[in-house]
């Protein structure tokens, strides 16, 4: 799976609608396997978020706040046990195009690039 470049999104010049549209179609999501979290909170204690993005305590399935998660992965890094995956996104979901998203992910790169050197 791609780790996309979720920064490179925030640089462009869309509206915030439209870039967490984009976010959520392209850029994987951290994702914790229930059965094998140890409850160590690593995760939310190096979660870069105010309040964290991720509570392996929070009720229910889903563990991830899916609006101020900004896909950084610290999460997926700090955990001693592998118990955060990274769930496709929904463009993998719908093509399984990886070459798709990698070249789009270029064409954001650039993209970025040029309206960095303008600023
Ligand atoms: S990806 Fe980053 S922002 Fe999202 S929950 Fe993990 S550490 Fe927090
Ligand atoms: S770091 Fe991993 S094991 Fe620890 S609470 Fe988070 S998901 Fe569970």
């Amino acid at each position: 799976m791609i780790k996309a470049p979720a920064n490179i999104l925030r640089l462009l010049p869309l509206p915030r609608k439209t870039l967490k549209w984009l976010r959520n179609l392209i850029v994987p999501r951290p994702q914790i396997i229930l059965d094998k979290c140890i409850k160590c909170m690593r995760c939310k204690n190096g979660c870069p978020i105010d309040p964290p993005a991720i509570d392996p305590l929070k009720p229910g399935e889903d563990k991830l706040n899916h609006v101020t998660c900004i896909r950084c992965y610290c999460c997926h890094e700090f955990c001693p046990v592998k118990a955060i995956d990274l769930k496709k996104s929904r463009l993998d979901k719908w093509f399984h195009a990886q070459e798709i998203v990698r070249a789009f992910h270029r064409l954001l790169g650039r993209l970025a690039l040029l309206v960095a050197n303008k600023r």
